[in-house]
């Protein structure tokens, strides 16, 4: 069943907005997505009528506030296809789920010589954290390189995972080119070497159904702002029996089962990994978002994001002097990043913003593949259920015109 996004768009206040003067297009949904009603309600009506601290009172507050909090977790364990919700660890977002995992599990086993295998193009988050353990732990960031499709190179990637190979980490979908890694298969190949598998859901889980059971992942972030939730909240999904052996992240409040002058005990997962008060409204906001997108249907969603796409790439390719990135295919969501000859894409975003249309403009967190791919910088346009082919011809109309606008000064 399709989605009727003329409806949707409706749930979404911030849609009906005009700027410079034009209904507002927003293209920029990689970045962060907008919020229906449904989930600012949801963290209006906590505040109104349920804000107390979690975890820690007899009160009646107390007790509703935690049971809001712990619900939301059953339910992002759900959404993830994850069967213990004890494995969902609340953070701000998918770079704080990352250094999690680097700051917690790597500190803990990875040992001199050991070996974090990433691709040509991962965000920052899936990189700087592994820079910084590099320099303190004698660990080795290798990449593994993309082949001419824009896809990653499975077959150098079977040849540097080996036996120094500690984890894999790598994006679900890649926040620049859109494309889906195969994740089972690098599982496999993780797997094969004994390695663990951490999967960078950042841009995956708004836009496509996830099981991280299926996929075979060890370690899944997420952000709730790019799924229709509140900046602040964010989830690391990971295997219970490896929560269970890693060391704390932060110290503090609520992650202690013991505490002494000289020493303290720590609280079972998933406590362990969620110091002083969390960001309790903000985690309800999340916990509004995922209703609300499985209301939709995460299959109608990918379905969405996928038929845009192809519009926005069969339109965007009939016009001369456009390079667009990514691959063409079933494995392609609804990302598309793209560079007019001679203008500078700051200015390719300007000239859009003029129209009412907001996209990126930059290295997208994405420095290495930027020099992969020989660009400096690039313009990306990312969709969600809430748009339209109509606004996508607004694009390219607006593309056609910034570069008609830009040759005059050539
Ligand atoms: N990974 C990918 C693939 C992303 O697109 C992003 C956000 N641009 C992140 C990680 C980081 O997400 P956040 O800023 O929400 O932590």
């Amino acid at each position: 069943m399709g989605l009727d996004p003329h409806v949707l768009r409706g749930d979404f206040p911030i849609l009906r907005r005009e700027v410079n003067g034009k209904p507002l297009v927003y293209f920029d949904n990689a970045a962060s997505s907008q919020k229906p009603r449904q989930v600012i309600e949801a963290m209006t009506e906590y505040y109104f009528n349920h804000h107390a601290n979690v975890h820690r009172g007899a009160h009646t507050l107390s007790v509703e506030a935690t049971e809001m909090y712990e619900g939301v977790r059953r339910k992002v364990a759900r959404f993830l296809g994850a069967a213990d919700p004890a494995s969902v660890i609340f953070t701000r977002n998918t770079t704080e789920a990352m250094n999690l995992v680097a700051h917690s599990w790597a500190r803990s086993v990875l040992e001199p010589g050991d070996e974090i295998v990433v691709t040509a193009a991962e965000h920052h988050a899936n990189l700087v954290p592994w820079h910084l353990l590099a320099a303190e732990r004698g660990v080795a960031v290798r990449g593994v390189g993309l082949r001419p499709d824009h896809r990653v190179d499975l077959d150098e990637l079977e040849e540097v995972v080996g036996e120094r190979t500690r984890l894999v980490s790598t994006w679900h979908m890649s926040n620049v080119l859109g494309v889906i890694n195969p994740i089972a298969r690098i599982a496999e190949l993780a797997h094969r070497v004994g390695a663990l598998l951490l999967v960078d859901g950042a841009q995956a889980a708004p836009h496509l159904p996830v099981d991280v059971e299926a996929l075979g992942a060890d370690f899944y972030a997420i952000s709730g702002h790019k799924m229709c939730g509140p900046t602040g909240a964010g989830a690391l999904w990971a295997r219970p029996e490896i929560l269970r052996e890693m060391p704390p992240f932060l110290g503090g409040g609520e992650m202690i089962r013991k505490v002494f002058l000289d020493s303290s005990t720590y609280a079972d997962i998933p406590m362990r990994f969620e110091a002083g008060t969390p960001n309790i409204a903000e985690v309800i906001g999340l916990g509004a978002a995922v209703d609300y997108l499985e209301t939709i249907g995460l299959d109608a969603i990918f379905e969405h994001d996928q038929a845009l796409v192809r519009y926005a790439l069969e339109r965007l390719q009939a016009l001369q002097g456009v390079t667009l990135y990514g691959p063409e295919g079933d494995d392609r969501g609804g990302i598309l990043a793209f560079n007019i000859d001679g203008i500078h894409p700051h200015d390719v975003a300007t000239a859009l913003d003029q129209e009412g249309i907001a996209v990126r403009a930059g290295h997208h967190c994405a420095q290495p593949l930027m020099r992969t791919l020989n660009a400096q910088a690039m313009a990306r346009a990312s969709f969600y259920f809430y748009n339209t082919e109509g606004e996508i011809d607004r694009l390219v109309d607006a593309v056609a015109k910034a570069r008609e606008f830009f040759a005059a000064f050539a």
